[in-house]
């Protein structure tokens, strides 16, 4: 087997697909060094060694030091030095570093500056001609081995350091001088002996093998262990270990270390962007000691320093360097982030890896590279992050603006909002009229809160979950959000919050994070979003390539409107009763409901009846012919019962009876469980007349828009379907008011009748809900319901303890975000399965917040789904997610 791969002059075994074998840093080291770019001469040893060494209790392969020792031969030659100084006067020494696949930064050892001992260390001072350096580096390499291979903590060294500065009263390390380093040197050996009863080891090869195990064996340490938890790295990916020649950045004044991007990181400029520091090692660069100089002479302009940048102290190391970043980026295709050493004015790459950057940075670098022929248009569409893309769509907050964290709770709708701190809907709409911003509080909302929610600036809630009222309804605004933020307490009648010990009143500011869920005293700054013209190109690209559609959930023509210039292909979810909240409406809606006979409902519900017409006019009109999936009245019915003796007097006087008859009503409707309460098409069995109204309205509309010459295909939905005799019975229902409206108004209607399948019971009839003329003629899966029926998990109620269950890794990833594949996810795909069985080639699609997801819309697609429906905020990402799931 080949455990050992080369790399020097040009030549290398490895190359940069090869990660797995020899991990990211080994792989581009191989390729970097097949470019013909100037890299230290070393080897990669792969992870398959990692592991053997930990399956065969730290053992090696047989055949393992045969090769080291070859490849180690390999060096010396291209370096023309010697492991161990013997023979003619060059010194090899090796760098030992690990490099896993996927980049784990400081989790794992390192050795540096290996190969030195009581003789190497005389050639170093002599080859060098400076004595102070080569026992600078003697001593760093005694301390870095003794901690990391040898288990004698860097505290001895350091201690041993400070003595002796304070014999000599000397302050800096650079006070010191060669003699000093050496009886240092001394001291620390003696440690080493003193604390392992046996002398720090002098041979090269024993150091060499001392530090491979070391490196092997750190990836089993604690602190690797944890890191790949978090990130979901398998234990069995092993480390790779790379040796390489040592190049020396501290050799004075024309040798430096620095890092660099290929393309600015923050913004995405196609400019080099940077930072180096003349005489150090790349331990220096990051451990921020020293403050690092600018690498161009534009940066230094923009950064507004007095430090001279390496293109005016070291022009043609520099101009080198821009041609290296060139090259890389001819031939990764990407923008790269880079290591890299002088030495006595010559340039050593040392690394080089994908760059990470902001999601402003990846739109950019994506088009640009489009346009400069680097990529083409699908490769930028699979760049991009959709998750992260949300960021782009609503303002932020300023990353560098400082910040005091009150709580933290679900980040249930995006965006950054300061304001006011309101606790009830009317002094949102009080304070608000009088041209405050504020932010409502609420323990939970209701649908009496959306006037309040409409005017704030964001919605904080102490309950409830991600599908909760206030996070439906906050992202179907696109106003952020953070919900079920249970460490905060809320007293509505003293009118404060209270967390962490702090007490916020009315009045005071605070600010969310819709995207973290943070909540923070006073007032962060934001930043605007821009959709600039690489973010609609970007788009136009993402059209082209996805397969399936993306529709929006959206009541309100300002929804509406939002959906299409996001590029809404139609409505997949107007809930009918949101068209309800405002106040004018509510009322009628609660007649309606408290009525106490069919008369009295009838009465209510003509008064609803024009609303209806004109609301669907106007969303008609601005879909403008696509596709508007109408689904008709689904309330829970406690999100409308009145709450308080306002609201009771209200609707008692619109119904002309008593408060107390009113009273007695509501009671009487309570349920002890409203989500699986008298809902959904429950509502529409019971009291046919309520459907029969809202079809008619759909249909009066639609007869006025092709009256007027426009085009219309209504899709009536039917929600909470778990019998094949609840959707016949509707569809009877729908089927007559339309043909009522075409005998009277005379225009023929061309309609459809479909279900949302949103019960296990409805998913796996789906067959039979499908068949026949009475079958449901599309599916739109509602899986904010099949979350919460599946699981038995309360939509409402999960948000208090879902955290604890992610923390507890008991699941990964909260349900009614992204969606269950195993379990919700199956009955999906039976219920599309049965659904076309019965009806071949049945529109389905998808309507529960999932469809905002963009691992859930991976899934839709591997499913069959003809399209997703989510809030119109997060069109762009679905379609971008719809798109990537198409590649
Ligand atoms: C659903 O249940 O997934 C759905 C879209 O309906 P709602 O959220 O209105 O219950
Ligand atoms: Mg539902």
């Amino acid at each position: 087997t080949k455990w050992v791969y080369p790399f020097a002059k040009g030549q290398a075994d490895g190359r940069a697909d090869m990660k797995e074998l020899l991990g990211g840093k080994g792989a581009n080291l191989a390729e970097m060094c097949a470019l013909g770019l100037p890299v230290p001469p070393g080897f990669t040893i792969t992870t398959e060694v990692c592991t053997y060494f930990t399956e065969h209790e730290k053992t090696y392969p047989a055949d393992l030091k045969d090769q080291v020792n070859a490849a180690l031969a390999r060096v010396e030659e291209d370096m023309s030095a010697s492991f161990g100084g013997k023979g003619g006067d060059g010194l090899l020494l090796v760098s030992v570093r690990s490099g896993a696949r996927a980049s784990m930064p400081g989790m794992m050892d390192t050795v540096l500056n290996l190969g030195l001992n009581d003789e190497t260390v005389e050639i170093l001072a002599r080859v060098s001609g400076d004595a102070r350096f080569a026992y600078d580096s003697y001593r760093r390499f005694i301390q870095m081995y003794g901690d990391v291979v040898l288990g004698v903590d860097h505290h001895h060294f350091e201690d041993l350091l400070e003595d002796h500065k304070d014999e000599r009263d000397l302050t800096l390390d650079t006070d010191l001088t060669a003699d000093d380093w050496k009886i240092l040197v001394e001291r620390y050996k003696e440690k080493v002996a003193d604390q392992l009863g046996q002398p720090f080891p002098q041979d090269p090869h024993d150091q060499l093998w001392g530090a491979v195990g070391a490196v092997f064996g750190s990836w089993m340490n604690q602190r690797a262990i944890t890191y790949r938890r978090l990130h979901h790295i398998p234990a069995d990916w092993g480390t790779a270990v790379n040796v390489q020649a040592m190049v020396f950045g501290n050799m004075g004044d024309t040798s430096a270390t620095g890092v660099c991007f290929t393309r600015n990181p923050a913004t995405g400029e196609n400019l080099f962007y940077g930072e180096y520091l003349i005489n150090a090692q790349g331990e220096d660069v990051v451990a921020g000691i020293r403050t690092p100089q600018p690498l161009t002479i534009l940066e230094k302009k923009t950064a507004n320093t007095e430090l001279p940048a390496m293109e005016e102290t070291m022009p043609e190391t520099f101009a080198e360097l821009d041609g290296v970043r060139h090259r890389l980026e001819q031939h990764y295709h990407d923008m790269q982030d880079m290591e890299f050493t002088v030495q006595e004015g010559r340039l050593w790459m040392l690394q080089t890896r994908t760059g990470k950057r902001t999601v402003k940075a990846a739109l950019k670098i994506a088009v640009d590279m489009v346009d400069e022929g680097l990529i083409d248009e699908s490769e930028a569409v699979r760049r991009l992050d959709p998750g992260q893309m949300e960021q782009l769509l609503h303002p932020m907050l300023d990353p560098n603006a400082p910040r005091t964290l009150l709580g933290q709770g679900l980040p249930a709708s995006p965006g950054a909002a300061s304001g006011r701190v309101v606790f009830n809907a009317e002094d949102a709409e009080a304070w608000s009229d009088r041209g405050e911003k504020v932010i409502l509080v609420r323990i939970e909302t209701s649908p009496e809160d959306i006037g309040g929610m409409h005017v704030a600036q964001g919605i904080l809630t102490t309950r409830g979950g991600m599908t909760s009222h206030a996070a439906v309804v906050a992202r179907g605004m696109g106003k952020p959000c953070v919900s079920g933020a249970g460490g905060i307490t809320v007293d509505y009648a003293a009118k404060t919050l209270s967390a962490l010990g702090e007490v916020v009143r009315e009045g005071e500011i605070i600010t969310l994070d819709g995207a973290t869920g943070e909540i923070m005293v006073g007032r962060v700054p934001t930043i605007e979003p821009e959709l600039s013209g690489d973010f609609s190109r970007l788009m136009d690209w993402v059209d082209a390539i996805k397969t399936m559609g993306v529709r929006a959930n959206a009541e309100t023509p300002l929804d509406a409107q939002t959906a299409r210039n996001f590029g809404a292909e139609g409505i997949g979810l107007c809930r009918t009763e949101h068209m309800f909240f405002d106040k004018e409406r509510i009322i009628h809606i609660r007649e309606m409901i408290l009525a106490a006979n069919e008369a009295d409902r009838r009465a209510a519900l003509a008064n609803l009846l024009p609303y209806q017409r004109r609301d669907f006019i106007e969303l008609f009109k601005i879909m403008d012919g696509l596709p508007v999936t109408v689904r008709l009245l689904d309330p829970p019915l406690h999100e409308f019962l009145p709450h308080g003796a306002k609201d009771v007097a209200d609707v008692a006087k619109a119904l002309g009876v008593s408060d107390e008859a009113i009273e007695e009503r509501a009671k009487s409707l309570h349920e002890i469980n409203p989500m699986l309460g008298h809902r959904g098409c429950r509502l529409g069995i019971t009291y046919p007349e309520i459907y029969e109204m809202q079809a008619q309205a759909i249909f009066e509309a639609c007869a006025e828009i092709i009256q007027g010459g426009g085009k219309v295909t209504p899709e009536v939905m039917i929600p909470l379907i778990a019998t094949k005799k609840e959707f016949s019975i509707l569809k009877a229902v729908i089927d007559h008011a339309a043909a009522q409206v075409r005998a009277e108004k005379g225009v023929a209607l061309d309609y459809m009748v479909g279900t949302m399948i949103e019960l296990p019971r409805a998913a796996l009839r789906a067959g039979e809900i499908a068949a026949g003329d009475d079958g449901a003629e599309f599916f739109s899966f509602g899986t904010n319901d099949l979350t919460q029926t599946t699981f038995g998990l309360s939509r409402d109620d999960a948000g208090r303890f879902i955290q604890i269950y992610r923390e507890k890794a008991v699941i990964e990833n909260d349900p009614f975000v992204t969606l269950d594949r195993e379990g919700v996810g199956e009955l999906v795909g039976i219920g599309v399965e049965r659904g076309r069985a019965a009806r071949p080639g049945m529109k389905t699609g998808i309507c529960g917040e999932h469809g905002g997801d963009p691992a859930s819309v991976m899934f839709c697609q591997s499913v069959g789904l003809d399209y997703v429906s989510c809030s119109p905020y997060r069109v762009p990402i679905a379609r971008l997610a719809a798109a990537q799931a198409a590649l």
